[in-house]
């Protein structure tokens, strides 16, 4: 067993796992394959790129989201702090500045005296641990090969998709207009409102529309809270305007009156030169995205900066394959964290790459680690990881669902979730007081 901590992968998991380690005086190697691999998603060398929305999701005080970030904050996650920092405005959601949040990520960890930030693809598992593998939906092909045969089964897959982000500039600010849902907060937003005639026009075109096919070995599985615009349209012509599309709280300005449909359009950086299509993640093929798309009342003339996409994701099947020390049951020593174990979001993958370390950190310093209790967010994730049923395993966010609740007898909604966030913010409080692991001076 090394005295210092190897880590694959500098994306959320990794970068988490690597400060954590790194902060507790413990040395860490930290592999990240970009610049020198890349693959289809990420466009930076950056660590923590961010490489869909730019959303950290609900910010929303009490929300199961909140909590989860809480608690991260709780132990100076470099992730959320370097959130917080490079915030742009986005209603009760943490968005933040791309470019600046992995920037300073990146900076910290590559200047930290207890990092070595390597820039090489790793395509064999080092014998010696611990090890954390944290490489994503998007591990590359050699190592994904490695990691089958060390877990000994097939992969189980599914897909992501991206939505398409426009040039501030070419939206036709006539048309669209700044709101927040039923007035609350500030106008975050940029509202883009279609009537009744327009929005069944722009559905007959998304469902005739060409779609990019799957390859053969390829069997189209999604993230419910992912879904394609198309596979929505599918389920029938209304779906859109009451799910992505509904305009319920947004009346127009200029008429007081609520569209049949409202496109939402969300900052994608602080200068607001940017803006993302709230839920349009899609398969269409890039000609068609732009045609049909241009259909939206004030993207008429829209520059497209990124189209959107649909790509692989890559999971292993946790609950049979890992204790709930995030470690492998039939190679101790190496680790597991992010999104590759099943958990769905930056910073749920964040989160484990905070508890995968602090278990290896445990293991060097020879000390015993249990995970946080179930009703607090950290240990009800890796609760769902580690306890559900391997058959028909999914990745899963955080949500109150997973939360184990004391029976409490409070019907009202608000009320219950603030008892519930307030007991888990103490409960990790009282965890994080109780770990035998070092903490830097
Ligand atoms: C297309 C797509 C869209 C997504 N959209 C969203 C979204 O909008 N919101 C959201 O919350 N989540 C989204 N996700 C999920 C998102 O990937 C995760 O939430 C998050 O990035 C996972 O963090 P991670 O650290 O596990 O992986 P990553 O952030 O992907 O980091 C893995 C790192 O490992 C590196 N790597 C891979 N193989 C090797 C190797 N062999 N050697 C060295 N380095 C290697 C990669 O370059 C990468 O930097 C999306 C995922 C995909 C694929």
């Amino acid at each position: 067993m090394n005295d210092f901590l190897t880590v694959i992968g500098a994306g959320l998991a990794g970068s988490e796992a690597a400060w954590q380690a790194a902060e507790r005086g413990v040395r860490v190697v930290l592999y990240e394959m970009r610049p020198v691999v890349s693959n289809p998603v990420h466009k930076t060398e950056n660590c923590a790129e961010l490489v869909c929305s730019n959303s950290l999701g609900n910010n929303h005080a009490h929300s199961a989201p909140f909590i989860l970030k809480e608690e991260l904050r709780s132990f100076n996650s470099i992730i959320i702090a370097s959130g917080d920092k490079n915030s742009v405005p986005a209603g009760s959601a943490l968005a933040v500045d791309r470019d600046l949040f992995s920037q300073e990520i990146t900076e910290k960890l590559a200047s930290h005296p207890n990092i070595t930030l390597k820039r090489e693809e790793i395509v064999e598992i080092p014998q010696e641990g611990p090890v954390i593998i944290s490489t994503g939906p998007l591990t590359s092909p050699k190592l994904s090969e490695q990691i089958s045969k060390l877990i000994g089964q097939e992969y189980l897959y599914f897909y992501d998709a991206l939505s398409p982000i426009v040039n501030a500039d070419s939206i036709d600010y006539d048309k669209a207009f700044f709101a927040s849902r039923y007035d609350k907060g500030d106008a975050d937003y940029l509202n883009c409102p279609m009537s009744e005639e327009q929005y069944y026009k722009f559905i007959r075109e998304l469902k005739a529309a060409e779609k990019v096919q799957f390859a053969s070995f390829e069997k189209p599985v999604y993230f419910e809270g992912c879904m394609p615009i198309e596979v929505l349209v599918d389920r029938g012509d209304r779906t859109l305007a009451f799910g992505p599309l509904k305009p319920v709280g947004l009346p127009d300005p200029k008429t007081g009156k609520i569209a049949y449909a409202v496109v939402q359009l969300r900052r994608e950086n602080r200068d607001s030169s940017a803006y993302n299509l709230v839920g349009f993640q899609t398969k269409l093929t890039y000609p068609e995205q732009k045609r049909i798309f241009s259909m939206i009342p004030g993207l008429e003339n829209a520059e497209f900066f990124r189209l959107g996409a649909i790509h692989r994701n890559t999971f292993i099947n946790s609950p049979s394959l890992l204790t709930n020390e995030l470690e492998l049951k039939s190679h101790p020593g190496n680790y597991f964290a992010g999104q590759i174990t099943g958990v769905e979001g930056y910073v749920e993958s964040c989160a484990m790459g905070l508890l995968a370390s602090l278990s290896a950190v445990a293991k060097i310093s020879g000390q015993s680690f249990a995970p946080p209790p179930t009703d607090t967010a950290l240990g009800a994730l890796i609760n769902y990881l580690t306890t559900s049923r391997s058959k028909g395993f999914q990745p899963m966010n955080i949500n109150f669902g997973l939360f184990w609740v004391q029976d409490m007898k409070i019907r009202d909604k608000k009320m219950r979730n603030e008892k519930i966030a307030m007991n888990a913010l103490e409960k990790i409080k009282e965890w994080k007081d109780g770990l035998s692991i070092p903490v830097r001076s």
